[in-house]
Formats: C-alpha cells, structure tokens, sequence
C-alpha cells in the first residue's frame, strides 16, 4: 500500500477514536488543540489525493452537501411504535398479558429511559456506517445520511471486527443546554426561539445544508441492533454490545428481575428526570430475554414485549401577577399569563399561555391567584387551574380586553373563531411593525441588516409605514439614524435591492395574509401564476385548489379586496419584485403523455417519487393524488397499498410498473 494511504488511513483511525473518547466516553486524551491539528492534517492530505475520498472520513463531520430532496427508502426491518402505559395498574395489566403470552411468570426486564426525540435507524454494513433513516411510517422513511454523519455520537466506523451487516435504532436528541444556546443565539438575531428541543431535533435532520446540521449540538442515543438473525440472548447483552462498538449507549438503564423493581425504577426517574441533561418523557420496560421477546413477537404496530410508560407532565404553581395581551402582525390577541418565576421541569417559568377569551373565562382567573401550570411537549407551560379557595376577598378577576392594547380599536371576534382581532389592520402600529420584520425575515425577502429594532424606529421615524417603503428608502435618509454608518446604511441598500430577485413565492409568503404560509404560498403561486391572477381568483376558484381549506380562501379573497393592500402590491410591482412565478414556467421535453393522468404510489427503484413525478410532467402529463375516473394511469412502486390495487382494479384503471412508464417516455 502506498505510504500516503497507510498515513490518510491511520488518522482517520486515530480520530475516529478520540472521537469516540471525547463524546461516547467523554474522556478525552488529547487537546482540542491538537485534534484541530489532525483533521487540518487529514483535510489537507485528503484534498491532494482526492482518490482516498470515504465518505465516512472524521473530517466530513462538519458537514457540507446539500439535500434538495430526501429520497424514500423502505426500512429493512419496520420500525414499531410502543405501547404506552400511563398509571402502575396499566403496567401491571401488561405484565399479566407477558406472562400469560409466555405461560411463565419468570420474567425480568430492561429498563431505560425514554429519550424525547426523534427515531432514527442505523445500518452498518462491514463496520461502517451505510445509512440512515428516518422512521417515516414505520415501513419507509427519509434517508437522512448525510445530515446524521454529522453528528458526533454517531459511529462511522465501528470499533472491533463487527463486520455483520444490521441495523440500530436509537433516538436523536437535543440536550437541554445546547437548546437553550441556540434560542439565546436566535433571541440575538431578531428571530423566534424554537419551541421545545424535540421538534428541532426533527427539524434539523431535514435541514438542506448539513453543514448547519453540523452547527447543532445533536446527539444519538441507541437502544437496539437488529439483524437477520439474532445476535444476543437478551437486551441487556445487546445494549453493552453496542457500547463496545463504539454506540453511545446512555448508563441509565437496568435489569429488573420483576415488575416490582421495574416500579421502583420509574419512580426514581419520575423524580430524577428534571437533573438530566436531555429531557425523557417516561420509561421503556422491555422483556430481557430475546428467545421471550420472539415468543411474544408483534401486533400490527408494536412489539408485545416492550411497554412505553409515560409520565405525568411535570407540574407545579405559581401565583398569577398579571396578563399581558400581545397583538400579533395580522392581529390576532394573544393573552399571556406574567407568573412570579417558579422552577418546572428544570428551568425557570415566568410566563404561560392562556390561548384565548374562552379559556380565560373557563379558568375563572383573579390576579394574585395561586395557579396549577403544566408543561408538556412545549417550552411555555400552561395553566390548567386555578386555587379559587386561597383567593382574597377583594382579588380582581381576569377579564379579557375590549379594545386593542396599542391602537385602542375596539376588538372583533369572527364567528366560529377562538381569537380576538384588532381590525385595525392599516393603522394599528404593532401591526404594521409586525408585518415589516415579516416580510424582511430570511424565509421571506431575507433582508438581513434591518434587525426587528431597526424597523420600530424607522417607524416611528415615519420612514417605512408598510413594507413596499422599504423601497424607498435611500444612503441620505438612513445615515442620519442612530447606530447607522456607511457600511451598515450600504448593506442594506444592497439587501434590499437583492431582495428584488427573491421568487414569487417567498414574496407572497411574506405578504403576511393571514393562514398563507410558507407551503401554502408555494401551493397558490404554481396555481395560479402569478399575483394578478390570484388577486382576480374568487372564493370557489380558490377552495378548488388542493389543499386550500375554506379559511384560507376567505382570508386570501379579503386581502385582495383591501383597497390599500392593492395600492401596496402595485407599488411592489413598479419596484421590480418577482410577482409572477417561475414554477410552473417550463416548457414540456415532449408531449408523449398528454392528456394522461398519474397516480404514484409505493416506492422506486431507480427514482424518488418527486423525480418521477417531475418526469411525468416534463413530459406533458398530469400527477394527482387520488385514484378518480379520470386517472390514465396508476404508476405503482414497491409497497403499495392493497387498497389503491382494489380501487384502481374497480375503476378499471390500468396499473403499471416503474419499467413500463419509463419505457412509456424514452424515445
Ligand atoms: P411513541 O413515539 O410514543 O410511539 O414511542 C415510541 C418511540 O419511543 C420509539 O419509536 C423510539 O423512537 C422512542 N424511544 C425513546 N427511547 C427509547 C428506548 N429506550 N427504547 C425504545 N424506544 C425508545
Ligand atoms: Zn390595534
């Protein structure tokens, strides 16, 4: 072997290995200083002999590719959900049905913690890493590869010689720490703080770049190997197996000999959970012994031999100081309870939401009350009651507001809506402001330099009174603003004008009509076009439209009939701004499938589903979601539904193969 391969390996094998020390073990022997040094070495070796490439190299931990799409890939072996017990008698109940599935009551368990995030199958093939795949529906999910590489905690190779191809499942979390710095990080940069650390796990495993999966402090907890035999006779076996090959396994889980032990486990946690590092919403109780487990085997959805206990959300009370009533961009009131801080689920609560006027009424609130909050799957808890019997006497009832906490417009409520409005759209300056640093936000015309602060003060400056001024705006009227210097003033001009070339869909998007999100924008501007047709598009044209619910017609028809909202977008088309679509504004590759209708189904071999369904339509020929009689065509992949078979079998369409249709479109 070539010295330079011997070398490029051997690091790789190093770093692999403090990689390992540092996350998995957390005892590193070396600097950080001198592992820096080792993967710049390994970089540089890598780029001048570009024909070593692996892509499971310690130096692509920082990520780079891109994914536009997430290909579907079916699941070796399904990933099962988990039955949930929520009391002891629930547990008990199980343990009965273990034991009479068994005929034995000599049983004893695995207990672990049940880490909240997302699942995430592992498949190893000759020790190292081949993929990795989200759960999706059980049978298919996302192949997140790319993203998951980046994650430390994340074996690439394995140690020791397991070379048996199989896969593991395990949960991505975000631990508790890591999410606060990034909603600190957020909070800086003008942007809304994310919800609970779960839901940005998922999130960032379906982020575009890797290279800002890489940024997050992700980490992976395994819990199971699977394989095409069976590698161990229990779980517990299987969980320090895969320590040694270099899985983070977390230490906190046990073997009870019976279902006592197993009680007294998650009643410790229960306590304990809140002085962990990661959030866990309950305890996995799992029979120990494999040959068991098989006995047991499966329902439809999950494994007979393993039990989700949940517990309780965390709760505890605090007394009620006041209620703020914050005004949305297009709007909406939403009431917040302002708390004297209470520690809840390990960190400190000042605030919990109160949805709405009903909920208020419901709760039959005085200010000083005592108040029960809960916290469950979101960072703000809420308040489940009130200690009507420790009130005092001359304590004053929450009432909600008549009239708009800023414009004082009296308030509206639509029949059939939960929320309080101020009607006040074009003068009510919360709005208004609102409204601006939405339409500047980077999923929207992304006109970085103008911070939330700065839009207030042009505001009040009476420079920007809706978005279409930021057009406007010019060197001479910005500099003379406060913190405003040459380099800050041209930078944003320069965004601004980049913004011009942001596409129609992102420009609707950050119109702000209210229920018109990001993928509703989408939806309509490939539907109609551009922003004159939409404008010219009336209810019934609109609720015609996939996925285009009654509410968002009404509410897209009443922006367009705003007079000044007309005036706005007339004003943003002399500007420059993309209102037409460049969606849809392709040119057919042939017109072999004219007129023909598709139905796509299942999984492919070759192509993703959006690919094929991007072939159909390059070559002329129509894609929609639901068998009907007027589909041609139903092109069927590997597990499809036996459902769609039938219906397509009565409407006697005719059912082909991935095969055929390419056939259909070759030349
Ligand atoms: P649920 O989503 O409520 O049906 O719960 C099932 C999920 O719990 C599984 O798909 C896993 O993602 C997750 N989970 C978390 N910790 C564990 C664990 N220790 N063992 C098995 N599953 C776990
Ligand atoms: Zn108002």
């Amino acid at each position: 072997m070539k010295e330079v391969k011997k070398q490029i390996l051997a690091l790789r094998k190093a770093l692999h290995d403090h990689n390992y020390r540092y996350y998995v073990l957390d005892d590193p022997i070396i600097s950080d200083y001198e592992f820096d040094q080792s993967i710049r070495e390994l970089t540089n070796l890598e780029k001048q002999y570009p024909e070593y490439h692996d892509p499971n190299s310690p130096t692509l931990r920082v990520g780079g590719g891109v994914t536009k799409d997430f290909p579907t890939l079916v699941h070796e072996f399904p990933m099962y959900s988990l039955d949930n017990a929520y009391s002891q008698q629930e547990l008990l109940d199980w343990e009965k049905r273990v034991q009479k599935g068994l005929g034995t009551d000599e049983v004893s368990y695995t207990c672990e913690l049940k880490y909240d995030g997302v699942s995430i199958s592992l498949t190893y093939d000759c020790g190292v890493l081949e993929r990795a795949v989200t759960r999706g529906d059980g049978t298919q999910g996302d192949d997140v590869t790319q993203n998951i590489r980046t994650i430390p905690t994340v074996p690439l190779e394995l140690r020791g010689d397991f070379k048996e191809r199989f896969a593991v499942r395990g949960e991505i979390i975000l631990p508790i720490d890591g999410f606060n710095k990034m909603n600190e990080q957020r909070i800086v940069e003008g942007e809304e703080p994310y919800r609970n650390p779960r839901n940005t796990a998922s999130g960032s495993l379906k982020l575009q770049d890797s290279k800002l999966v890489a940024l997050r402090p992700l980490q992976c907890f395994l819990y199971q190997m699977i394989a095409n035999r069976t590698l161990f006779s229990t779980q517990i076996e299987s969980l320090q197996a895969a320590h040694d090959l270099g899985f983070n396994v977390p230490k906190y889980h046990t073997l009870a000999p019976n279902i006592d032990e197993v009680i007294r486990f998650i009643t410790h946690w229960e306590k304990e959970r809140t002085n962990l590092p990661y959030e866990i919403d309950g305890v996995v109780v799992k029979v120990n012994d494999i040959a068991q487990q098989d006995e047991l085997g499966y329902t439809s959805k999950s494994p007979r031999w393993a039990i989700a206990y949940k517990f309780k959300a965390a709760s505890t009370y605090a007394t009620l100081e006041s209620v703020q009533f914050q005004v949305g961009r297009t709007g909406a009131i939403t009431p917040v309870a302002i708390l004297n801080p209470v520690v809840l689920g390990g960190t400190v609560v000042k605030r919990a939401s109160l949805h709405n006027a009903d909920q208020i009424e419901k709760l039959d609130l005085y200010f000083g009350d005592s108040v029960a909050i809960e916290k469950g799957g979101e960072i703000i808890p809420k308040i489940i009651s009130a200690e009507s019997s420790k009130r005092s006497t001359d304590a004053k009832k929450v009432y909600y507001i008549t009239h708009c906490p800023d414009c004082k417009t009296e308030l509206v409520r639509m029949a059939g809506e939960a929320d309080h409005y101020c009607p006040n759209n074009d003068g009510c300056p919360t709005q208004i402001i609102g409204r601006i640093q939405h339409f500047i936000s980077r999923k929207a015309m992304n006109i970085y330099g103008l911070g939330n602060e700065t839009i207030e003060l042009l505001y009040y400056q009476g420079l920007l009174i809706s978005y279409a001024d930021l057009y406007t705006l010019t060197y001479e009227k910005l500099i003379p603003l406060e913190r405003m210097a040459d380099k800050s003033v041209q930078n944003i001009l320069d965004a601004i004008d980049k913004s011009k070339t942001i596409p129609f869909e992102r420009v609707l998007f950050g119109l702000g009509i209210r229920y018109v999100g990001q993928t509703v924008a989408k939806k309509l501007a490939i539907s109609f076009g551009s922003i004159d047709a939409l404008a010219k598009a009336n209810f019934d044209t609109l609720v015609q439209v996939d996925e285009i619910g009654i509410r968002i017609a009404e509410s897209v028809v009443e922006f367009f009939d705003s007079l000044s909202n007309i005036q706005i977008i007339d004003r943003l088309k002399t500007y420059g701004l993309q209102l037409k679509s460049q969606l849809n504004n392709f040119k057919p590759l042939s017109n072999k499938l004219e007129g023909q209708s598709f139905v796509i189904s299942g999984v492919f071999a070759t192509h993703s589903r959006d690919e094929i369904k991007t072939l159909v339509e390059d070559h002329g020929g129509k894609v929609s979601s639901s068998l009907s009689s007027k589909t041609s065509f139903l092109l069927a992949g590997e597990n499809m539904g036996p459902k769609k078979r039938i219906k397509a079998d009565q409407l006697g369409i005719v059912v082909i193969d991935e095969t055929i249709f390419l056939s259909m479109i070759s030349t």
